[in-house]
């Protein structure tokens, strides 16, 4: 007989009809009168089915009485209307296959609540909580919204390399990617000669893919890359990862206003899709992780973002009446205390602060006239701070060449970008979104480490 999965049994009215399911047991009750309820869970939605097991079927003593939390079974049954409250519906079981027993004395969940910490150390464990399997869920919606919201505007999607001859824009410190022996590499002189690595020079591992979106933007008008990114910035933050996935839309013929325009629409798109398809996930972190969840998604997801320059921002700053560990002063890059002080108390929504100096800023960024700031924006949640930092790029010629030499960089290396600037150049913007910090946004979970299945961090790479 054909599988069910069991959110779809949950919505099911073919009462009085067989169904199969398969999953991993939650909890086994056993009634006095000789039977046993099963709460059965396979992630295809919060809610589990309960199964009723008679005690007739022939391997009851022999097999359900062993079965326990973590099992795996396959019940075959008749789907009945349920007499508990608990549930709409409930399967009796005419069949009951145990695929995997898990030993109690062995399997770690076991108890009702485990801490985040320890379940990390159980990071091949965690899918099986409700926690985690929520969050899993909540991911997917978001990565199949960001496609639907692209794709509905006519953008690309494209797939930038993950290995880089050059640190893209010094976002961060990079990985090495090399076949060389490490502990004895082959030298001339003293250095490393890397003519004899893979690549035949050094390489790396993106920490953006930006600079290549770019080239194809300024030919298909506008794509997106959604992929892997890596920066082994030894920050044990909570909103730092080695390894993460960003969105990177980049857009042909847009100036900043046009980008912070799209970055908004985006934001706003993602909360409203789960809102509308995760609502039992999200009651769930609204509940047992963060209760004001649900109000800030609505809140976000209805009303505009309030945009304000740097400039304004430091102002704001300056006259707060709170003790900042970094004091703020114009020419300062915004730490995180900062953005969360002007989202969550000065302003209390979501912000665009946008025209950032340039002189914290990435080269390839538009330079303003006044020649003190560049087009730069970031989004700032409340929770999270910066969930997205873009720019209009320059794409005058010798602007650029300035300031790629200005900030120290390589210029040879940058040629087939400053090529862009030659041959057909137009104003274009773009910008990154952070998708482990939609995701935490999102739960409401407080550490990325637990907006990911496994996560990459200074020291953990284990699973
Ligand atoms: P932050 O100041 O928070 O480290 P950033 O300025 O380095 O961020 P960008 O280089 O602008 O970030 O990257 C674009 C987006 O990628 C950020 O807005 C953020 O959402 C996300 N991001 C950046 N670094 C990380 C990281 N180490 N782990 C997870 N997400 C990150
Ligand atoms: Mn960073």
């Amino acid at each position: 007989m054909k599988r069910t999965l069991i959110k779809h049994v949950l919505e099911s009215d073919q009462i009085g009809g067989r169904v199969k399911v398969a999953g991993w047991v939650r909890t086994r009750r056993d009634s006095k009168g000789g039977f046993s309820f099963l709460e059965l869970n396979d992630g295809s939605s919060f809610a589990g089915v309960q199964i009723v097991v008679p005690g007739e079927i022939e391997n009851y003593e022999s097999e359900i009485l062993n079965v326990t939390i973590g099992s795996a079974v396959a019940v075959t049954g008749e789907l009945v209307e349920s007499p508990g409250s608990g549930q709409r519906v409930e399967i009796h079981a005419g069949n009951v296959h145990v695929y995997g027993y898990a030993d109690p004395d062995d399997y770690p969940l076991q108890k009702k609540q485990i801490g985040f910490e320890r379940l990390r150390e159980l990071a091949h464990l965690r899918p099986r909580t409700n926690t985690f399997g929520a969050m899993a869920r909540v991911r997917n919606a978001l990565a199949y919204a960001t496609h639907r919201f692209y794709q509905e505007r006519d953008f690309l999607y494209l797939h930038t390399p993950m290995i880089t001859a050059s640190d893209a824009e010094g976002a961060g410190e990079m990985f090495q990617v090399t076949t060389l022996d490490v502990g004895a590499p082959p030298r001339v002189d003293d250095a490393v000669d890397y003519s004899q690595d893979f690549f035949g020079r050094p390489t790396f591992l993106t920490v953006s893919g930006q600079l290549e979106a770019e080239a194809y933007a300024l030919a298909l008008d506008r794509v997106y890359t959604f992929g892997p990114t890596f920066r082994a910035e030894n920050s044990n933050t909570r909103r730092h990862l080695a390894e993460f996935w960003m969105i990177e839309p980049e857009v042909a013929f847009a100036d900043l206003s046009d980008n912070a325009d799209l970055a908004e629409a985006y934001v706003r798109y993602l909360f409203q899709y789960i809102l509308d398809h995760c609502s039992t996930d999200l009651e769930f972190f609204n509940k047992w992780v963060d209760d004001g969840l649900l109000a800030r998604l609505d809140s976000i997801a209805s009303a505009d973002f309030r945009r304000i320059t740097y400039t304004d921002a430091v102002e704001v700053l300056s006259k707060a009446e709170v003790a900042f560990d970094y004091p703020v002063d114009w020419g300062v890059d915004l730490q995180s205390e900062h953005e969360r002080y002007l989202t969550e108390v000065a302003f209390e929504q979501p912000l665009i602060v946008t025209d950032y100096p340039s002189d914290i800023k990435a080269f390839y960024m538009r330079r303003n006239d006044d020649g003190k700031t560049v087009a730069a924006m970031d989004v700032l949640v409340p929770g999270v701070g910066e969930i997205v930092g873009g720019s209009q790029r320059e794409e005058r010629h010798d602007v650029l060449y300035e300031s790629i030499v200005a900030k120290g960089l390589p210029v040879d290396d940058y040629w087939w970008y400053l090529d862009l600037r030659r041959f057909g150049s137009v104003p274009h913007a773009g910008f990154g979104l952070g998708f482990g910090r939609i995701v935490q946004f999102a739960t409401g979970m407080q550490n990325i480490r637990d907006a990911i299945p496994f996560p990459r961090t200074p020291n953990s790479a284990e699973f």
